[in-house]
């Protein structure tokens, strides 16, 4: 929907472990945050789905749970989807927002194990070879 991906650096992900989200346009500076509203999940709530959620997680759903948990999961989407936003999410507009820097392109060169192409910068160098991060360690592991 926005045109951020990771390979174009314009996409960040923080592992801060929340359900947040930030948009920033660079073109006029706005930006807003989006988070999950913390009664979201709970205004929602179906008994019966949690218990055949557990039921199937614990491997004892028979065939007749799996396709009424669907059955539920499915009407549970579309009331998410058809949803008024701000039942779901706090949306707050962001007056002062502290853009990121642009995203800068790096080369990528293939690794002399897997033959793959690696992002130069992330690209490790063993006994005069570029290597890609996992075929490194696998090097680096085999001589240490
Ligand atoms: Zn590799």
């Amino acid at each position: 929907m926005t045109g951020c991906t990771y390979g174009k650096g314009n996409l960040i992900h923080l592992d801060y472990g929340k359900n947040a989200f930030t948009f920033y346009r660079r073109s006029d500076g706005k930006a807003i945050r989006i988070v999950t509203r913390p009664d979201a999940w709970s205004s929602i709530l179906d008994e019966e789905h949690l218990a055949l959620r557990q039921k199937m997680s614990a491997g004892q759903a028979t065939e007749a749970d799996q396709q009424r948990f669907q059955e539920i999961h499915q009407q549970r989407s579309k009331i998410i989807l058809e949803r008024p936003l701000d039942s779901m999410f706090n949306v707050t507009e962001l007056t002062e927002a502290q853009v990121p820097a642009k995203a800068r392109v790096h080369n990528s060169i293939n690794c002399a194990g897997c033959g793959e192409a690696v992002m130069e910068t992330r690209s490790r160098i063993f006994r005069g070879q570029s290597y890609c991060i996992p075929c490194f360690e696998a090097r680096d592991r085999r001589y240490t």
